[in-house]
């Protein structure tokens, strides 16, 4: 689909529509799409990549208010492309913690190596 940078074949375009409208904040990254830092808003659920952006949001939506007072500093992904482009805030961006799985390999390369020839000889010594 054109308007996706990712494959999700079980939405339509009015899905997305809806779903770009609708969402502002998602509590798990897209998998495949980057993760950039980026502005939200704290007025509303609005985010964004760049000031610009902001200062532009904060004076079309929140006039009289200083955007650089009522921004944080988030995470932000952009999904889509097109005409549902825009920045979505992601609240959880921890990286895939990799120790469990390093520590597996690590069990299962001691295991191989006690089940080599070598170490059956030291074992009978
Ligand atoms: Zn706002």
């Amino acid at each position: 689909m054109k308007y996706l940078d990712i494959e999700t074949p079980s939405m339509n375009i009015q899905e997305v529509e809806d779903w770009s409208k609708e969402i502002w904040i998602i509590e798990r990254q897209i998998f495949g799409i980057p993760v950039e830092k980026g502005l939200s808003c704290n007025l509303c659920n609005y985010s964004s990549r760049n000031q610009n952006f902001m200062k532009n949001h904060f004076s079309k939506s929140h006039r009289g208010s200083k955007w650089s007072d009522s921004t944080k500093e988030c995470k932000v992904q952009k999904p889509f492309k097109g005409q549902f482009n825009k920045w979505i805030q992601v609240t959880n961006t921890e990286e895939l913690n990799m120790e469990s799985d390093q520590e597996e390999d690590w069990q299962s390369i001691l295991k191989e190596d006690f089940k080599s020839p070598k170490a059956r000889k030291f074992q009978r010594i």
